[in-house]
């Protein structure tokens, strides 16, 4: 038997607990979590009206509920227990922190009141503990760096109307400040041409149906090539729909800094024709990728936990945007989550470690309020009870309303 701690309960994580379990079915599985509720980007990447997508919860959710596998909510690696803790009571252990850290332009201004990262506004839009609101107020434009889907989602979010926000997730803190912004015009700017544009035509094409904001773009001309995306941007381009909000899509634009005396004014960017282009901003979004950040003596090089095929060290391995960095969609986890599995089957042999059951003691002696598998279905079924109207789910915004709602008993006994 086998007993292995997997450190992310996100869509990399789960899948790789649902994996060993196929190729190991008498192994012992415990995954921890930071937070008191699992899914990792699932619950706060993902954007709130893309609720199909989300879906993919319920079969995160019973990779979790199986025999077998343990769940560790609200236990912070480095912060409740240590690494080489885990790595004594465990036979290996796997690292699916995902990709946490907003990667940073490095260029001047990027300190201002106004210019955010994305895993920080997609993480506040989607109710993350700790998240804040953008520091900016009475935002009429918007520039958002990146031509990946991730810079579409935020585009969306930014562009529709509450009508078209109900049945989301969307937080009540994140509706209201949205509703509060006079906003007029969203850039959406990218380094390179349309060509070279990550986002996916499927994506895209939804910025053409939203109610109150319609697309333009800046450069026509521009638009060489075949492709799903170029089509489709050809298509916005012969399109002259008059609406309150306009989506402007800019190419080749390369950002050279952030303006402004106090709160943002604009963003500078080079162009290769133009020269110096500066476009009007209150809040400017980084949509330009994340990094992975240390877990506790294990460190990382361009963004990344170095690896051999998934192995960090002997018995200490890794999947997911920690192992690849921050790309591919949820299904490739599963692919790579089955390749990693085997890995492990092959390399790490049984011991006479303790696993889960130590871990509880560990967690106990030093009073953490973990949640189980259980507890986090109180939290679950308390956010869906509180929805409301127009509404998918209400999430608890704090660590301490989600423990409340876990009805976790005063100190669990091992
Ligand atoms: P991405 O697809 O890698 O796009 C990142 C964008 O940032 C690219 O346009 C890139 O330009 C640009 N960029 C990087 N460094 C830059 C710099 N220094 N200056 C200006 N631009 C810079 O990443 P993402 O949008 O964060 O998405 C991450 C992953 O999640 C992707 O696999 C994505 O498909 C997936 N995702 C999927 C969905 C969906 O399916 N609905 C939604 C969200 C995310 P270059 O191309 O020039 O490097």
């Amino acid at each position: 038997m086998l007993r292995i701690a997997i450190i992310g309960s996100g869509p990399a994580g789960c899948y790789l607990a649902d994996q060993l379990l196929r190729l190991l079915p008498n192994s012992s599985i415990d995954v921890l979590e930071r937070l008191p509720v699992p899914f990792g980007l699932v619950r706060y990447g993902v954007a709130p009206d893309h609720q199909g997508t989300k879906a993919i919860a319920r079969v995160l959710d019973r990779a979790l509920s199986r025999d077998g596998v343990g769940f560790f909510g609200n236990v912070e690696v480095g912060r409740d227990v240590r690494l080489d803790e885990l790595m004594s009571l465990h036979d290996a252990v796997v690292l699916a922190t995902g990709a946490t850290s907003d990667r940073r332009l490095g260029i001047p201004g990027e300190e201002l009141p106004g210019v955010v990262g994305s895993s920080a506004f997609t993480g506040w839009y989607n109710g993350r503990p700790e998240s804040q609101p953008p520091p900016a107020h009475g935002v009429r434009s918007a520039v958002i760096i990146g031509n990946g889907n991730v810079a579409i989602d935020v585009v969306r979010v930014l562009a529709k109307c509450p009508a078209e926000l109900a049945g989301s997730d969307l937080s009540s803190e994140a509706t209201a400040w949205l509703q509060a912004q006079p906003i007029e015009t969203i850039h959406m700017v990218g380094r390179r041409g349309a060509a070279d544009a990550r986002f996916t035509g499927h994506e895209i094409d939804k910025l053409g149906t939203l109610q109150r904001a319609g697309p333009f773009v800046v450069d026509p001309a521009g638009l060489v090539g075949e492709s799903a995306v170029l089509e489709t941007l050809r298509r916005f381009a012969s399109e002259n729909r008059t609406t309150p909000v306009t989506i402007n899509f800019h190419f080749n634009l390369t950002p050279t800094a952030f303006l402004g005396d106090g709160p943002l004014r604009a963003v500078q960017f080079r162009s290769a024709e133009e020269g110096v282009v500066e476009l009007p901003a209150e809040l400017a979004i980084t949509c330009i990728g994340y990094e992975a950040v240390a877990c506790c003596d294990v460190t990382t090089q361009n963004g990344v936990f170095p690896n051999q095929d998934g192995k960090i060290r002997d018995r200490l391995y890794v999947v997911g945007w920690a192992k690849r960095g921050p790309s591919g969609t949820i299904p490739t986890n599963r692919v790579e989550a089955q390749q990693v599995a085997q890995k492990i089957a092959q390399e790490v042999n049984t011991s006479n470690r303790v696993g889960g059951s130590g871990l509880r003691q560990l967690l106990d002696q030093r009073q953490v309020r973990w949640v189980d598998y259980a507890a986090w279905h109180h939290i679950d079924a308390a956010e869906l009870a509180r929805a409301g109207e127009g509404r998918s789910r209400q999430k608890f915004v704090t660590v301490a309303a989600m423990l409340e709602a876990a009805q976790l008993l005063p100190l669990r006994r091992a």
